[in-house]
C-alpha cells in the first residue's frame, strides 16, 4: 500500500492529531487513580504483572488482613520496583493498616468504574441517555466470561433478555438523533446489544449454542434491538461464524438488517473469513454489520499456542495486524451494500485509514461508524464526534467482581508496549511515528528461546478439516473391527486357539478384535527369538536405533487419526483424549531417540588418559502396560528400552490389545527387527506373571495398579533357577490425588480445572483428581459451582465429538466403581450424581460425595472412575495434612493466588507432580517429567509451575487433551 491513498491517510491523520488535545491528562484519566496506576505499572514490567494479579484477586479477598497480606506478597516479589508512594504505603511490612486495605478495594472499584458503565441495565439507562446527548451511540454488553455450568449459562441468558427488554422499551421513547440514529440507508436501532456466545452455553457446541441464542435473537427482533455477536478466543471463532450465518438464515430473521458480528484483524484467517461472510451476506439479501476490531486476546492466543505447540493463529507483530486491519477496512467499504461498516479502534492511524478509504470510494460520513471502549480514548472520541462522525461506545454492564478479568484486560491493553494510547498519550510519541504505514514497519523479532524438545501439537478440533479427518477415520476403522489378532513372535503371526475378545465399552456387543491369548510356551518361544534378536540389536549403532525410533514417530504421525479412532472404539476415550494419547506416543519416540543420542557416550579425558562412559543394554525387557493410555504408555516404555539396545516383549492390557497390535506393527515398519519387538497379549496373571518370573527377563517396565505392581516387585526379587543377572524393575502405580482450593483462588479457573482433572476420561487416569480439599470458608461456594458444572457435562458415546464422559473400561470396572459409590453413600453425603445413558454400555454417572472424612475408604482407595470425594479442612495446615495422608504420592494440585501459599504447596505437597493453578492431569513429555513416589511408584518427582505470563491470559484453559509420561522409562 502506498501512493495517493497513503498521502490521504497521512493528511487525515495529521488533521485528527491537529484537533486532538494531547496535553490534557491521559486518555483514561476519568479516575485519577486509574491513570496513576497505569503510569506506575508502565514503569516496570514485573510490577505490572504483580499489580494486575493483585487487582484480579482483590474482590475475592474477604478480610483486611488478607488484602494486606496479598498486597505484600505480590508487590515484594523479586524484580518488582515499587514507586515511592507505594513503598511508603507498604512500608516493608505485611501488616498494612486496615485503612489501606479498604482504600485498595475502593481504588479498584473506582478503576473498574472507569471501564464499566453500570452494575445493572436499569442503572445504565440514565447514563446511556446522557451519552446520546453528546451524541454518542452505544452497544451494551453483559460482563462475565467463564461460564462453567448450564445454570450459569441460563443466568446469563436471563440477564441478556432483561437487557434487551429494558433497552428495547426505553429506546422506543427516545427521540431520534440524526448523527447516531441513521445511516445512508435510513434509521438504525438506538438500542444495540453485544452478545458473547460462550456466556450462553457452558459446553459450547454448535447445536446447543443455537438453542440458547435463538430466543434472544427473536426477542431482539420483536423489540427492535440490534444484536452484535462478539468474538473471543480463536477457538470459538469458526463456531461463532457458523452460528451467526445459520441463525440469520432462519426465515424469521432473514430480512432483518439488525445483526452484526465482530471480526478480529489479528487473526491470520480473518481476510478469508471475511470473503466467505461477504458472499453469504450477498446471497442473504439484507445487509449485516461487521465490527472490525484488532483483537483483545493476543497474549492469550500466543501463550496458548506456545504451550500446545500449535501454530500461532494471530499475527505476531502488531504492524501486521494494523496492515490487515486497513486491508479489511477497505474490503468492507468497497462492499458497503452488503456490509455495514463499524470500525472498532483507538488508533488515529487506523481511523485515518478508514476515513481516507471511504472518501476515496466516494462514501459519506454516515456510511460507516467508529466504535470505542467505554472509558478509553476520550480525547479521540471528542474529536470524532465534533467532526460529525457516528461513534458508538462499547459499554460493559455488570458487577465489579465479575468484571475483574475485563478490567485487567483493559489495563493490559492500555499499558501494552505496542498500544497506540500509551504511545500517543503517555510516551508522547510524535505524530509521524504514530502515523507510520504499518506495511512498511518492520516486525520486531521476539526473543523466545527455542525449547530443547518440542511436543507434538494436539489436534485442533475447532478446525473443520480436522473434524472431517477424524470422522473419516472413525468410519474407516469401524469397517475393519472384529478381526482375529495374532501374537507376533519373531517374524511369525501366531493365532492361538484360546482368544480374548476386546469389546467396545460403549456397546459391549461390538467386538474390536478377537485377540490371541499367549501361553507360557508362547512366552518361551518369544524369549528364544528375543535372545537371537538381542545379539544383533545390541551391536546396532545408537544412531541407527535412534533413527528407527524416530521413524516410528513419523509413522504414528502418519496414522494418527486412525490410531485415535481405534482408541475411541477400544478404550472409550473421547476424540481429544485419544488424539492426545497418540501425540504422546509420538513425543516418547522423539524424546527417547534424542536422549539416547545425547547420553550415548560421555568422555572425561585427561592428558595421557582416555575415559569413555557408555551404556550397555541389559537384555530382554518385558513391557507390561495398562489400558488407560493404550498406545502412549506401551510405546513410551518400549521405545526407551529399544533405543538403548534391549529387545522388548510387549504385554499389553487385555482391554487394549488391538491398539497394541497396531503399535507393534508400526515398530516393525519403522525398521525395528521383528524379533526385537514381539507382541505377546494374554492374561496378566498367566503370561504376564510368567514373563516376570522368567530367568530370561532382564528388565520389567510395568505401569498399572498397585496390587499388581507390588506382586511384580516381589516376584522380580526372587531369583529364578538359571538367572544370570539382577532384574531391573520400573514400577509406576496408582494414585489418590488431591487438590486444595485456597480461599483466594479464582473459581472461574478452579472449577473447569477440577472438572477436567476429576472427570476427563471418566476419572480413569492415574493422575486423576479424586480428593478435593476445600477450606471451611470456601467450601460451600466451590462445591455449589462445581456441582452445577458437573451437571452440565455431557455423558455419552465417545465417538460423538461433543462427549466429555464416556463409559468405564469394562464390566469389572463398572461393577467396582458402582460398589464404591455404595460405600460412599455410607461414608459421606451424596452431593451430586449425574445420569448415565441407558443400554448395555459400561456407563457410570459422574458422582460427587461431600462431607467425606479424610480416612474414609473412598478417600484412601483408588477407585479409578468418575467419583470425587470432597473433604472439608479447617484451614490450610489441615488441608496440607489431609492431602499428604495417603500411601500414594502421584499428582497434587493447589489453587491459590497467594505467592507465599504457592511456595508452601510446592515444597510441602507430597506428589511426584505438583500442579499450581491448573489441572492435575495432562503431563507433557519432557516438560512435566512424570512419576510417583511413596506407594505410587519409583518415579522421579517433577515440579510444574505455570509460566510467568499475566495470569489473566490463562483463563479458559479447559477441554484440552491429556498426556502423561513415565519419567522413569529413560534408557535402561
Ligand atoms: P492392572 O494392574 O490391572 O494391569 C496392568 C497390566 O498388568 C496389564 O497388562 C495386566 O494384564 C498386567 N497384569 C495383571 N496381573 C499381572 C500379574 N500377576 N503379573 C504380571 N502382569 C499382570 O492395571 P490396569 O487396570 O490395566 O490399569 C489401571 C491402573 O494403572 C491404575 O491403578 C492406574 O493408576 C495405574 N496407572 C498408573 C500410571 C502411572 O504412571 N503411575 C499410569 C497409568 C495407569
Amino acid at each position: 500500500m502506498g501512493g495517493p491513498i497513503e498521502a490521504r491517510i497521512q493528511a487525515k491523520g495529521r488533521e485528527i492529531f491537529g484537533q486532538l488535545d494531547r496535553d490534557k491528562p491521559t486518555p483514561f484519566s476519568r479516575a485519577w487513580v486509574t491513570g496513576r496506576l497505569m503510569d506506575w505499572s508502565m514503569s516496570n514490567e514485573r510490577l505490572k504483572v504483580e499489580l494486575f494479579r493483585f487487582i484480579d484477586v482483590l474482590p475475592s479477598l474477604t478480610s483486611a488482613q488478607d488484602i494486606a497480606q496479598h498486597a505484600h506478597e505480590y508487590l515484594t516479589q523479586p524484580g518488582v520496583e515499587l514507586p515511592a508512594p507505594m513503598r511508603l504505603v507498604l512500608g516493608g511490612s505485611r501488616h498494612v493498616p486496615w485503612l489501606t486495605a479498604a482504600a485498595a478495594r475502593q481504588a479498584v472499584r473506582q478503576m473498574a468504574q472507569t471501564f464499566i458503565l453500570a452494575e445493572t441495565p436499569a442503572e445504565a439507562v440514565p447514563k446511556l441517555c446522557e451519552m446520546r446527548e453528546l451524541p454518542l451511540a452505544f452497544t451494551a454488553d453483559i460482563l462475565g466470561e467463564t461460564v462453567v455450568s448450564e445454570v450459569e449459562a441460563q443466568e446469563y441468558c436471563r440477564r441478556y433478555l432483561e437487557l434487551i427488554e429494558v433497552l428495547g422499551t426505553e429506546a422506543a421513547k427516545w427521540p431520534p438523533i440524526p448523527q447516531i440514529d441513521s445511516d445512508g440507508r435510513g434509521p438504525i436501532p438506538a438500542a444495540n446489544v453485544s452478545v458473547k456466545i460462550s456466556a450462553l452455553y457452558s459446553q459450547i457446541a454448535p447445536a446447543d449454542s443455537e438453542r440458547a441464542i435463538t430466543p434472544l435473537l427473536k426477542r431482539a427482533a420483536e423489540t427492535g434491538v440490534f444484536i452484535n455477536f462478539d468474538m473471543e478466543s480463536s477457538q470459538l471463532k469458526d463456531l461463532t461464524l457458523e452460528l451467526f450465518m445459520r441463525l440469520l438464515d432462519h426465515p424469521e430473521l432473514k430480512r432483518s438488517a439488525n445483526f452484526g458480528i465482530a471480526l478480529q484483524a489479528y487473526l491470520r484467517e480473518t481476510e478469508e473469513d471475511f470473503e466467505r461472510l461477504l458472499s453469504w451476506a450477498g446471497e442473504r439479501g439484507a445487509p449485516i454489520t461487521v465490527r472490525l476490531i484488532k483483537g483483545a486476546y493476543w497474549d492469550y492466543e500466543t501463550i496458548m499456542a506456545a504451550q500446545r505447540g500449535w501454530p500461532v493463529r494471530v499475527f505476531e507483530a502488531k504492524s501486521e495486524t494494523d496492515a490487515a486491519y486497513e486491508r479489511l477496512a477497505r474490503r468492507m467499504l468497497e462492499n458497503e451494500t452488503h456490509i455495514r461498516c463499524a470500525f472498532g479502534t483507538h488508533s488515529v492511524r487506523s481511523i485515518a485509514a478508514c476515513i481516507a478509504h471511504a472518501e476515496e470510494l466516494g462514501l459519506s460520513q454516515n456510511h460507516y461508524e467508529f466504535q470505542m471502549l467505554y472509558g478509553m480514548a476520550e480525547p479521540i472520541k471528542r474529536t470524532l464526534i465534533e467532526s460529525g462522525y457516528r461513534l458508538r461506545d462499547y459499554c460493559p454492564i455488570g458487577e465489579t467482581l465479575t468484571g475483574m478479568s475485563y478490567l485487567v484486560r483493559r489495563l493490559l491493553e492500555n499499558t501494552s508496549n505496542e498500544g497506540f494510547l500509551r504511545a500517543a498519550f503517555v510516551e508522547g510519541a510524535d505524530t509521524e511515528q504514530l502515523l507510520r504505514n504499518p506495511e512498511t514497519v518492520r516486525a520486531e523479532q521476539d526473543g523466545h528461546a527455542t525449547p530443547p524438545f518440542e511436543n507434538e501439537p494436539h489436534t485442533d478440533f475447532s478446525i473443520k478439516a480436522n473434524r472431517e479427518r477424524m470422522t473419516g477415520a472413525l468410519a474407516k476403522v469401524r469397517t475393519n473391527l472384529g478381526q482375529r489378532v495374532p501374537l507376533l513372535i519373531g517374524g511369525s503371526e501366531v493365532f492361538t486357539e484360546a482368544e480374548i475378545a476386546s469389546v467396545n465399552p460403549t456397546r459391549p456387543d461390538e467386538i474390536i478384535g478377537h485377540v490371541s491369548r499367549a501361553t507360557k510356551a508362547d512366552a518361551e518361544a518369544a524369549f528364544a527369538r528375543a535372545r537371537d534378536g538381542f545379539a544383533k540389536w545390541r551391536r546396532t549403532p545408537v544412531e541407527e536405533r535412534a533413527r528407527c525410533v524416530d521413524k516410528a514417530a513419523e509413522l504414528l504421525r502418519r496414522d494418527r487419526f486412525e490410531l485415535a479412532a481405534l482408541e475411541v472404539f477400544e478404550t472409550a476415550k473421547n476424540w481429544v483424549e485419544s488424539d492426545a494419547d497418540v501425540a504422546e506416543a509420538i513425543d516418547f519416540c522423539t524424546f527417547y531417540a534424542q536422549e539416547m543420542r545425547r547420553i550415548a557416550e560421555y568422555h572425561y579425558n585427561v592428558p595421557g588418559e582416555t575415559n569413555v562412559n557408555h551404556y550397555v543394554p541389559r537384555g530382554v525387557a518385558v513391557i507390561i502396560a495398562p489400558w488407560n493410555f493404550p498406545i502412549a504408555i506401551l510405546c513410551g516404555m518400549s521405545a526407551a528400552a529399544l533405543v538403548a539396545g534391549n529387545p522388548v516383549i510387549l504385554k499389553p492390557a487385555e482391554q487394549s490389545s488391538v491398539c497394541a497390535a497396531r503399535l507393534t506393527r508400526v515398530f516393525h515398519e519403522a525398521g525395528i527387527p521383528p524379533e526385537v519387538a514381539q507382541f505377546l497379549p494374554g492374561a496378566g496373571e498367566e503370561v504376564g506373571a510368567h514373563l516376570v518370573e522368567s530367568a530370561q527377563t532382564a528388565i520389567i517396565a510395568f505401569t498399572g495398579s498397585r496390587e499388581v505392581g507390588l506382586k511384580i516387585y516381589e516376584a522380580a526379587g526372587r531369583t529364578a533357577a538359571g538367572q544370570m543377572q539382577l532384574k531391573k524393575v520400573i514400577c509406576e502405580m496408582g494414585g489418590k490425588n488431591a487438590a486444595i482450593v485456597d480461599s483466594d483462588a479464582d473459581l472461574d479457573e478452579v472449577v473447569p480445572a477440577i472438572v477436567q482433572s476429576a472427570f476427563s476420561y471418566q476419572g480413569q487416569k492415574c493422575s486423576a483428581l479424586s480428593r478435593l480439599i476445600l477450606l471451611d470458608e470456601n467450601h460451600d461456594r466451590v462445591l455449589q459451582r462445581l456441582i452445577e458444572a458437573v451437571r452440565s457435562l455431557r455423558v455419552g458415546a465417545p465417538e460423538d465429538p461433543g462427549t466429555m464422559i464416556g463409559p468405564v473400561i469394562d464390566a469389572e470396572a463398572h461393577e467396582r466403581v458402582l460398589r464404591y459409590i455404595e460405600i460412599g453413600k455410607t461414608e459421606g453425603r451424596l452431593a451430586f450424581q449425574g445420569s448415565a445413558p441407558a443400554g448395555a454400555g459400561y456407563f457410570v454417572p459422574p458422582t460427587i460425595f461431600a462431607d467425606v472424612k479424610p480416612d474414609a475408604r473412598i478417600a484412601q482407595e483408588e477407585i479409578f472412575g468418575p467419583v470425587l470425594a470432597v473433604i472439608r479442612a479447617r484451614d490450610l495446615d489441615d488441608a496440607f495434612a489431609i492431602a499428604n495422608s495417603t500411601q500414594y504420592a502421584l499428582t497434587a494440585g493447589f489453587f491459590s493466588r497467594s505467592p507465599a501459599h504457592i511456595e508452601r504447596a510446592a515444597t510441602e505437597l507430597e506428589a511426584g507432580n505438583v500442579y499450581i493453578n491448573r489441572p492435575v492431569t495432562g503431563a507433557l513429555v519432557a516438560r512435566h517429567p512424570f512419576g510417583g513416589y511413596k506407594m505410587s511408584g519409583g518415579g522421579t518427582a517433577g515440579r510444574h509451575r505455570e509460566p510467568d505470563a499475566p495470569r489473566v491470559c490463562r483463563r479458559d484453559e479447559r477441554g484440552r487433551g491429556q498426556r502423561r509420561r513415565v519419567s522413569n522409562a529413560c534408557p535402561v
